[in-house]
């Protein structure tokens, strides 16, 4: 299993809560990205000559900001040099402010069978509140595009505990998103990042009480499910046979590659970061610096916790063949003292959280920690 992960860190206007790698750009910055980036995966696609790309996944920012033009030079560069899958997942994000017609055919001619559309809300007045650009009405319109265009496997994100949120507005934008019948809905709740506005802002941001964002939390599992959406991670839920696989991929620590600004890459283990600096970028500065090893310890809480967070979870088998040692030898303790508090059970040599489980996935996920 092979991945490749691109960035393009524009976006129309910064959201108040999003601590993502972006920002606006002028037309004359965007061409010069686009250069580069191209040039990145042109310099670098060698080092992964032998490996079968089984997934694309282009996030930001906003990706559907770069032209057709730059866009079709993309994944022309990408279908050069690299051996794509012909089952390939090509996943493009997509902000409902951004949807054009022609660029959403050309999408598909080129190859993007995924998209991803960040809704976020229903209610035109959170969607002003969260900054976003778009109101529900272009996302109504931008969805029916991408329909209308060929796409067969479109995400929709939601976020609840946004400020002002009661649970009947959430109740409602799962209800309007459910009747569009996406393959698959993402459904974040809000945390505030520091360094945003809204962190800033947090004393008045109004923000649900605990009780009602876990009633929105519990809706979430409900609803969905009663849709015929099985959830597949903790805050994933797809129709059978639409799980996001470039999503399972981090989760389950296969290797990526990552190009673009700050894009991150895990080869055999090891991470690389590429640089945040757009200047430095530009001038196509060496990519890829090493970040800190992961510590054999380090890697085990991660493959605990990126896996748990599946629905599936841990393989013992896995494990060992990762680590050369058994999953019991390390973990044993931790997994019965989990597994008698009913917080996870395992099924042949499968480890997962239960519904309690998922509910203090955090208090779960620190007793890992070695
Ligand atoms: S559109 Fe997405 S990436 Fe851009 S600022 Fe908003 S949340 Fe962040």
């Amino acid at each position: 299993m092979f991945s490749l992960y691109i960035h393009i860190p524009f976006c129309v206007r910064k959201c108040l809560y999003c601590d993502f790698l972006s920002d606006a750009y002028s037309t004359e910055l965007r061409a010069a990205y686009a250069e580069a980036l191209n040039a990145e995966i042109k310099r670098e696609a060698g080092f992964y000559r032998n490996r079968r790309v089984d997934t694309i996944f282009f996030g930001g920012g906003t990706p559907t900001l770069l032209t057709e033009e730059q866009l079709e030079e993309l994944m022309e560069t990408v279908w050069k040099n690299f051996d794509v899958a012909e089952d390939a997942e090509i996943s493009m994000e997509m902000n409902p402010g951004t949807a054009d017609w022609k660029k959403l055919v050309r999408m598909r001619q080129l190859g993007i069978n995924r998209l991803s559309i960040g809704l976020q809300a229903a209610e035109d007045e959170l969607l002003q509140k969260l900054g976003r650009i778009h109101t529900w009405k272009q996302f109504e319109e931008a969805y029916g595009m991408a329909r209308a265009v060929g796409f067969r496997n479109i995400n929709v994100d939601i976020m609840s505990a946004l400020p002002g949120q009661k649970l009947a507005d959430y109740e409602h934008t799962l209800q309007a998103v459910l009747s569009f019948e996406p393959e698959h809905i993402s459904a974040y709740s809000l945390i505030l990042e520091e360094g945003t506005p809204f962190y800033e802002q947090r004393e008045s941001l109004a923000l649900p009480e605990e009780e009602e964002e876990r009633q929105m939390y519990d809706l979430t599992e409900k609803l969905l499910r009663a849709e015929g959406y099985h959830r597949y991670e903790i805050s994933n839920y797809a129709k059978d046979g639409y799980e996001c696989r470039h999503n399972l991929a981090y989760w389950r620590r296969t290797d990526y590659a990552g190009f673009g600004l700050g894009a991150s890459s895990f080869i055999s283990g090891v991470r690389f970061q590429n640089t945040r600096s757009m200047e430095q970028y530009l001038m196509g500065k060496r990519s890829k610096e090493q970040v800190e090893p992961l510590s054999r310890e380090d890697a085990m809480e991660e493959f605990m916790f990126l896996g748990m967070r599946c629905m599936a979870g841990v393989s013992a088998e896995d494990f060992r063949q990762q680590f050369g040692t058994e999953m019991e030898s390390v973990y044993g303790k931790v997994l019965t003292e989990l597994e008698k508090q009913g917080l996870t059970a395992r099924e042949g040599d499968r480890f997962f959280l239960t519904k309690r489980g998922i509910d203090v996935s955090n208090y779960v996920f620190a007793q890992f920690l070695l």
